[in-house]
């Protein structure tokens, strides 16, 4: 396995602390690491409402980088509460094609950290509205 996944999977190690934040908002119970163009990595941490005003760790990790000025994923990482890497929702998955049309198929997805599996997004993502 690229040694990158592995900074990634520490990075979003370091912010996984589920907590509730309110009465009324959680948030940690998953974390993910997004790998920017420039080779910098993004963390991010699921918020959960009672309301559905929350986020994915996955989204929540794209718009840090996004607040940061940059505009293309190379890769991405998450982590659920039991340690495993899982692919992204299909919300995520929108939110990349719409950010990186016609490049999004490109992004490598940790689909399975444990085995070093990995996927393209073009490949869990198929027959797209986006091309
Ligand atoms: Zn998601």
């Amino acid at each position: 396995m690229d040694k990158i996944w592995i900074e990634m999977y520490e990075a979003a190690k370091a912010v996984l602390c589920e907590r509730q934040v309110s009465e009324y908002l959680s948030c940690g119970e998953v974390s993910a690491a997004v790998q920017s163009e420039s080779g910098r990595i993004y963390t991010g941490v699921c918020i959960d409402t009672c309301s559905g005003l929350g986020v994915c760790a996955e989204r929540n990790a794209i718009f840090h980088m996004i607040t940061n000025g940059e505009y293309e994923i190379k890769r991405v990482l998450c982590i659920m509460p039991d340690g495993s890497s899982g692919a992204p929702c299909g919300a995520c998955r929108e939110l990349m094609v719409q950010l990186m049309a016609g490049k999004y198929r490109d992004v490598e997805i940790m689909a399975d950290f444990k085995n070093g599996r990995t996927v393209r997004l073009g490949d869990i993502t198929p027959e797209w509205w986006i091309k």
